[in-house]
């Protein structure tokens, strides 16, 4: 995986080998190559922490309008997941007019990401329903799950 795929990248030249990041990493994702830190994609929960700390900005977030617009482009139907919290991003635009402009970009359709999380919540119900005793969790939290999936495999279902 190349630097760049990752959600999260180091940008070297800005990078001031203080290991801030190194230090407060809460897996130890991050290895010092060529005088710069390197998150190891491996390793990282894309907890963001790096991404905080860092005094000169030299841990960014990959910006996926290039993909999106590649997508857009391919000829194939794309649709939007929009999460609630969109509203706090565009204050005092309407979910009408949200629609209408996601649509003039040219998506094919709108749907509500509730929509899927009321799947997750009926499969996590159904897991209580045949499981009487035990210790279960669910999380919308990418970086818990990235954790599970990567520290704790054998409690991942
Ligand atoms: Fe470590 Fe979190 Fe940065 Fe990944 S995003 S390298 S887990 S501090």
């Amino acid at each position: 995986m190349s630097n760049r795929e990752y959600p999260l990248y180091t940008i070297k030249n800005n990078c001031l080998d203080c290991y801030k990041c190194v230090r407060r990493c809460p897996v130890k994702a991050i290895k010092i190559e060529d005088n710069s830190a390197q998150i190891v994609p491996e390793l990282c929960i894309a907890c963001g922490t790096c991404y905080k700390v860092c005094p000169v900005k030299a841990k960014q977030a990959r910006n996926d309008l290039t993909r999106a617009k590649h997508l857009l482009n391919s000829g194939k139907d794309v649709y939007v997941s929009l999460a609630p919290s969109w509203i706090t991003e565009f204050e005092g635009i309407s979910s009408e007019q949200m629609i209408a402009s996601l649509r003039r970009l040219g998506f094919k359709g709108v749907g509500e990401t509730a929509v899927g999380a009321e799947e997750v919540s009926a499969s996590v119900a159904k897991i209580l329903e045949q499981n009487s005793r035990g210790l279960f969790l669910s999380t919308a939290c990418p970086a818990v799950v990235e954790y599970i999936n990567k520290y704790m495999p054998q409690m991942s279902r």
